[in-house]
């Protein structure tokens, strides 16, 4: 992501002078929910029709702020306006509830003031968001949802307003979110202004005398002011040295930071939300929870707050980013080639240009885990020329570790892959492994699908241990450029490294039980089960035998999870 700066790219996209949909659709949209408002509600017209001609002020200013780059200070002034109307209305802050205490404090004269200040930080914080719109609606939806369940939790006239607006409001944030194209970021921001001081204002209409809504704006500000990068910064300089950040990163907004550390707009969009939605469960929680004792309440929220900082630390690292650096890594002493499918392949096209044999290893979360107990197995995988990451779990526990694998590439994936390679090459491959007519059959299944195929000779997986001089001098008779061996982890690849200077072919590879699914033995799973990373779940479906096999995901898991909070990462290798 090219975007470094976020004032010069602010001023470029003003210069554009787009008119914001987002300002457009939710101006719209209380306009018509001021207009309904009487029937359906039955409150008081003088304060919708205020709400109404507010929204539409402030969303007008917005656009006109964006299309003709004026000093976005204008528009702090038509919310200031905004609020005086609104307050004329009848639309005010009276009373704040503190929260955690039964306390109220009038506020008295003091009450155009603080709702003024109170529309203006809302709408000032919604559109630095906005600068990536999933951000703005997204928090927004999530307000407006977290709002509208606490209004269900504890029904009260006076909030039949705020119920109505948010409902109107949470509709045009959804759409919105479908509409976008969270590609890039945008600079007009007048959307994302106007939801904030909405938003701002619908709280004042019964809500913010309540925790609840405190609360789903709560993560907005903690994440939209450079307090942030300033402890980001104070955190990398005590892990890494001082000096590490530049005094504009150190005040820099978060969703600026992700983009910088190579997070997409939409992956910054739905962390956000997802933060927002979980900040939004703890204050239902809490508004459910209102009679319990205030020490309980304190634990609830520590506890909540505690499994969010985890779970969004887990979030953020097992996110795929583009940060690709070759080489290998070392994942809990095991060795991986974190490389894509595209990148494997073309390693395999140049061990069969050269000629001499290599060795790929997929390995999943069972292969991670064995070779930790079983040193032979780790010293094969230490000089494999590479290996893959045959799992989403050794995906996603090298990202947890901060390297970025960016897919998985299993051996069932790579085996009709490199029949496409050999062809290409002009060569042949050879299938070894398997019960007795599964080769055969997954021989006849990759013919079909790969044309022009040539198969160099196909065995079977359970042979003597006299017979094995007469296959090997058969493998090597055949001079395939792809030898795959299907004996299972870790007896493949025990068996290739004893018989590759033998049979001398450039790509050896263990596929474990990949003839099975590829001969139609066993069914492989659903795309988007593949595509969720639960081929495991299917497999375990079908082969219930292979479920103690299963303790190793929680185990790697685990392991990979503690040292990733002790601050461990990956190292590369070479
Ligand atoms: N197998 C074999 N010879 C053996 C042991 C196993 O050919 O001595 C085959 C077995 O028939 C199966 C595959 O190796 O097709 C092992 O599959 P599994 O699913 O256990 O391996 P994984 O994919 O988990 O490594």
């Amino acid at each position: 992501m090219a975007v470094s700066d976020e004032p010069a790219a602010a001023t470029e996209g003003r210069a554009a002078g787009r008119l914001d949909g987002g300002a457009v659709g939710l101006a719209g949209a209380v306009l018509l929910a001021a207009l309904l408002g009487p029937v359906c509600t039955r409150a008081e017209s003088r304060q919708l029709a205020a709400f109404g001609a507010a929204a539409l002020w402030v969303g007008a200013w917005g656009c006109i702020t964006d299309r003709w780059a004026l000093p976005r200070g204008l528009r702090g002034l038509a919310v200031v306006l905004a609020a005086i109307g609104l307050d004329v209305a009848g639309l005010r802050i009276d009373v704040l509830k503190l929260p955690f205490s039964a306390t109220f404090v009038s506020l008295g004269g003091w009450s155009l003031l603080v709702a003024a200040l109170w529309m203006w930080l809302c709408s000032a914080l919604f559109a630095r968001a906005g600068t990536i719109p999933g951000v703005a609606y997204g928090v927004g939806a999530v307000a407006c949802a977290t709002l509208i369940a606490v209004c269900a939790l504890r029904p009260d006239p006076g909030r039949v307003l705020a119920l109505w607006f948010a409902a109107a409001i949470g509709a045009v944030c959804v759409l919105r979110l479908f509409a976008l194209s969270a590609a890039k970021p945008a600079q007009a921001t007048a959307g994302a202004y106007l939801l904030g001081f909405l938003l701002g204002a619908v709280s004042i209409m019964g809500m913010l005398k309540n925790t609840a809504f405190l609360a789903a704006v709560l993560p907005l500000l903690l994440i939209s002011v450079p307090l942030f990068g300033a402890t980001y910064a104070y955190v990398a300089d005590l892990r890494r040295g001082p000096g590490r950040m530049a005094l504009a990163q150190r005040r820099e907004h978060l969703h600026w930071l992700l983009l910088r550390e190579g997070y997409s707009p939409l992956q910054i969009s739905v962390l956000f939300t997802v933060g927002a939605a979980w900040c939004g469960a703890l204050a239902i929680l809490l508004v459910a929870l209102i009679e319990v004792s205030f020490a309980l309440k304190t634990l609830i929220l520590v506890a909540f707050l505690a499994l969010g900082v985890v779970g969004g630390f887990v979030l953020l690292r097992i996110l795929p980013r583009d940060r690709g650096r070759e080489g290998a890594i070392r994942l809990l002493g095991v060795r991986i080639t974190p490389v894509s499918m595209d990148q494997a392949l073309a390693h395999a096209r140049e061990f069969i240009a050269e000629g001499s044999p290599h060795m790929i290893v997929t390995s999943d979360a069972t292969g991670v885990i064995r070779a930790q107990e079983d040193p032979e197995l780790r010293e094969i995988m230490d000089h494999a020329d590479l290996v893959t990451a045959d799992g989403q779990g050794v995906v996603l526990a090298a990202r947890l570790l901060n390297v970025p694998i960016r897919e998985r590439v299993s051996g069932v994936d790579m085996v009709q892959r490199l029949c496409e390679v050999a062809t290409e090459a002009g060569r042949s491959v050879f299938l070894l492994g398997g019960a007795e007519g599964i080769a055969d059959a997954a021989a006849e299944k990759l013919q079909a699908a790969v044309p022009g195929l040539r198969i160099a000779g196909v065995q079977h997986g359970y042979f003597a241990p006299e017979e094995e001089p007469a296959i090997t001098e058969r493998i090597r008779d055949a001079a395939p450029a792809v030898l795959f061996v299907a004996f299972g982890i870790p007896k493949q690849e025990k068996w290739i490294r004893a018989h590759m200077a033998e049979v001398g072919v450039p790509v050896c590879i263990g596929v474990g039980g990949s003839f099975d699914v590829i001969s139609g033995r066993l069914k492989r799973a659903p795309q988007w089960m593949r595509k969720c990373g639960l081929e495991w779940l299917y497999r375990v479906m079908q082969e219930p035998r292979r479920l103690p096999r299963l303790k190793a995901l929680p185990k790697m898991a685990w392991i990979a999870l503690v040292a990733a909070l002790r601050g461990e990462t990956g190292d590369y290798v070479d």
